[in-house]
């Protein structure tokens, strides 16, 4: 007699149609592979007085059906620089597929902690602060209030940094013991190498017990000559940093992302090579399972 029944069905759980990064096997309830670096926006639209204005728009769908083709089921909006603080349609792509989205926003100096809770609820887990181009990105990291830094923690939210190459290691020591840091784009050292100040300042925080997380991401934003040759996957630069950053922090704490539509970039704003980039910048299955997988549900979907 065959039997069909309810439990037999859900101790096996089905495969999931999409989203699954690449395992050997054995993961019963294994979470979808998450895109942690992506940007929407609307063509002519900025905040007052930005740098930049894009040409172009980049949405939620187009890149759900980009992502979606390559396997990747979630992803993390962050807010994009030119948007200042007007964290509006980051709200609104979020509240399209709240399962499968978390964000990254950027508030004022002077935010408080029932917006940033609100901010929270909305799903966004982290706040970017962009010190790119600033010649006094320390000074405006060391005026940041001390409410400031203590809502970020009430809130349950980590900081997002972002700066210029060889800055981090300037910048970090400002970042009070206690907050969870995710770096930008490798963390842009100035060198693959275990001595560069970058590596030595973040092994430095994560030695005193303090989680920074590096998202491979954004290999043409590394400067180098690799830039200008446009080739990728083919810039060793990178790939010697993902080992490096390996090396240093293990792969509990490295994630992945598309930095799609790669502003001022476009010309590798090819979705399905950012993403096999990955495969060759970390060989190992294991590895990029949980770079895929498992660290974005650790980071982004606790509580
Ligand atoms: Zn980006």
């Amino acid at each position: 007699m065959t039997i069909s029944s309810p439990s037999a069905s859900s101790a096996s759980p089905a495969p999931l149609a999409s989203g699954k990064p690449d395992r050997e096997s054995g993961c019963v309830a294994c979470p979808p592979a998450c895109d942690c670096h992506f940007h929407v926006f609307t063509a002519r639209e900025s905040s007052p007085g930005a740098r930049y204005q894009p040409a172009y728009t980049a949405s939620f769908g187009d890149w759900r059906a980009l992502s979606g083709k390559a396997g990747i089921g979630r992803g993390i909006v962050v807010q994009p620089s030119f948007l200042g603080a007007d964290n509006r349609l980051l709200l609104q792509t979020l509240q399209q597929a709240p399962e499968a989205l978390r964000g990254v926003a950027v508030v004022a100096d002077n935010v408080n902690l029932v917006e940033m809770r609100r901010l929270h609820d909305t799903g966004v887990r982290g706040i970017r602060l962009n010190l790119m181009g600033m010649n006094d990105d320390a000074e405006h990291l060391r005026a940041l209030p001390s409410a400031w830094w203590g809502n970020l923690m009430a809130s349950g939210m980590h900081l997002e940094l972002h700066a210029d190459v060889g800055r981090i290691a300037t910048l970090l020591p400002w970042v009070p013991s206690g907050v969870t840091v995710v770096l930008d784009h490798f963390a842009k050292p100035a060198a693959a190498n275990a001595d560069d100040p970058t590596l030595r300042a973040v092994q430095r925080r994560a030695g005193n017990g303090d989680a920074v997380y590096i998202t491979l991401s954004g290999v043409y934003r590394l400067g180098g000559s690799d830039e200008r040759s446009g080739s990728m996957p083919g810039n060793d630069h990178a790939r010697a940093l993902a080992r490096l950053w390996l090396d240093v922090l293990g792969s509990k704490r490295l994630l992945w992302g598309s930095d799609w539509p790669c502003t001022n970039h476009e010309a590798h704003a090819d979705y399905d090579r950012l993403r096999s980039q990955l495969d060759w910048l970390i060989a190992d299955d294991a590895t990029r399972a949980a770079i895929l997988a498992d660290n974005p549900a650790a980071l982004y979907w606790r509580a």
